[in-house]
């Protein structure tokens, strides 16, 4: 059984921790906070997982809110075969010396740099890179998102150049001094974003190319995608692809699903943990191909799609599935993904 530390239980992390504890091959051994918060609290109160510290200094805080920890995040450390980093961007290099000194293998998240491991990773695009590496990077939501149907119809179209228009959601729901509130802002104001060249550090060679707007929403991101193709392909057979492949959803607006909203009341229906949606959703109305383009609208659900790829990440760096069609397969039966 391997032991798997969170490192940073907030939005990812926790989502993380709980992704893991469902499979049968990989334990959760801790999980670390930096402040005495309600989360901090139910992660050992509710779930009953050891919490670390990440700032000693802060030890009594936690005494005072009566939440008993086991110790600090280098402790937590010293108990892993594997950290997951879930820390916010940019936190992560000041740990990774923490990491080398303890022999232990780290997976970033989408928040870092691609150089602070020079290694990135989607499940389903380029598992075998990762395979026994010590550092890897899970790329963000949105690449995550790309990554996913790209790759899918990869297979079948000979894609030429992708370009795409990217609604960000602008907070998560619980972050209450983010923004926008009514506005819509260019973010980044520069072609291209940085979604694009992410891409291609799970996708070698693709040309593509993003822009991204934020939106005032909490509820998911939306992307707009049109593909030059080189070949003849149908409309149907792309339906087909995207209807075939795990962790993708062929969803259709007739159904009562023509929104954002709409797809997280969904989640809620199928009785999901936090009322994720893991499952990268596209509108079937949206899918078309004209002569030699192809277009099609999807969204992300920005606090969960990651969390699956973090389990394969684990699977492969560990060498504990050479199959990355395997690790998807068990990951998915444990989580309940369509
Ligand atoms: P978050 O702010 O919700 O959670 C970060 C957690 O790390 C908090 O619990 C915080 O207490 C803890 N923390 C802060 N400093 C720490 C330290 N020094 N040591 C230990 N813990 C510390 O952030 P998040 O949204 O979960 O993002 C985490 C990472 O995942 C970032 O790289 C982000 O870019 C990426 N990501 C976020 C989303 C999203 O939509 N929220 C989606 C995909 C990827």
């Amino acid at each position: 059984m391997i032991s798997v530390a969170i490192n940073g239980y907030g939005t990812i992390g926790k989502r993380v921790a709980d992704a893991v504890a469902a499979q049968d091959d990989m334990k959760v051994v801790g999980v670390s906070k930096t402040r005495p918060n309600y989360e901090a609290r139910t992660a050992v109160e509710e779930k009953n997982y050891d919490l670390y510290i990440g700032i000693p200094e802060r030890e009594s805080l936690f005494k005072e809110a009566g939440i008993e920890i086991a110790g600090t995040v280098e402790d937590m450390v010293q108990e892993a075969d594997i950290v997951v980093d879930c820390t916010p961007g940019n936190i992560g290099p000041q740990n990774l010396e923490m990491y080398k000194k303890a022999g232990v293998k780290a997976i970033y998240q989408g928040g870092e740099d691609h150089d602070l491991t020079g290694l990135s990773f989607n499940s389903f695009s380029n598992y075998d890179d990762s395979y026994g590496a010590d550092y890897t990077r899970v790329v963000s939501c949105n690449t995550t998102g790309l990554t996913r149907t790209l790759s899918t119809i990869d297979p079948i179209v000979d894609i030429q150049k992708v370009r795409a228009v990217m609604v960000r959601r602008g907070s998560d729901p619980s972050e209450v001094k983010k923004g926008p509130i009514n506005a819509i802002v260019p973010n980044p104001p520069k072609v291209p974003s940085h979604h694009g060249p992410d891409v291609k550090t799970v996708m070698n060679g693709i040309d593509v190319t993003t822009m991204a707007l934020l939106v005032p929403t909490t509820l998911m991101h939306q992307h707009n995608l049109m593909i030059e193709i080189g070949n003849e392909v149908e409309t149907e057979e792309i339906i087909d692809a995207l209807e075939k492949r795990s962790r993708v959803l062929v969803v259709e607006a007739n159904e009562g699903l023509g929104s954002t909203a709409e797809l997280m009341e969904y989640a809620k229906e199928l009785g999901r943990n936090r009322n994720d949606l893991y499952e990268i959703p596209v509108w079937k109305e949206s899918i078309n191909v004209v002569g030699k383009e192809l277009f099609y609208m999807q969204a992300v659900h920005q606090e969960s799609d990651v969390v699956p790829e973090n389990v394969d990440a684990i699977r492969a760096m560990l060498e504990m599935e050479s199959d990355n069609e395997k690790s998807i397969a068990k990951t998915n039966k444990a989580m309940g993904i369509l």
